[in-house]
């Protein structure tokens, strides 16, 4: 495609997830310690040349966790002031031959803290077609 800002025909490069991705965190149940934590990780492509954003993808991933520290459940207040992050997000992209789809995928792990320390984590990871890319421009 032409990339609006250098004008170029050009190829596309596939983008890293975010690097700053929001985690909600809610607590899921109070008797299991449990809670809830969902974000969006949004995957683009970029001019080769310029490296304006082209297209984009977006992935909501939700997922349940338990959370423990030192092996008990946390209290109400505990659970009310944890927050989480997305971390080792890596994005592959796989097919792309005559007969194979190009499917994007990505992983990554929330890990969830009560101050520093980490009280639990999850891996989470989707994988889309290449064609559901959206064009962002
Ligand atoms: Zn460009």
């Amino acid at each position: 495609m032409r990339c609006p800002d250098c004008q170029k025909f050009v190829s596309m490069d596939t983008a890293g997830a975010d690097e700053c991705v929001d985690v909600s965190i809610e607590i899921d149940s109070l008797e299991n310690s449990t809670v809830s934590v969902a974000c969006e990780v949004r995957v683009t492509r970029v001019c080769a040349d310029c490296g304006t954003e082209l297209k984009e993808l977006t992935f909501d991933i939700e997922e349940t966790l338990e959370v423990t520290l030192a092996g008990r459940k946390l209290t109400e207040d505990e659970l009310n002031s944890l927050h989480a992050s997305l971390d080792d997000v890596d994005t592959s992209e796989s097919g792309g031959g005559r007969y194979a789809k190009n499917i994007i995928s990505f992983d990554g792990t929330i890990e969830v803290y009560l101050d520093k320390v980490m009280v639990g984590s999850v891996k989470v990871g989707d994988s889309a077609a290449a064609s559901a890319f959206e064009e962002c421009c």
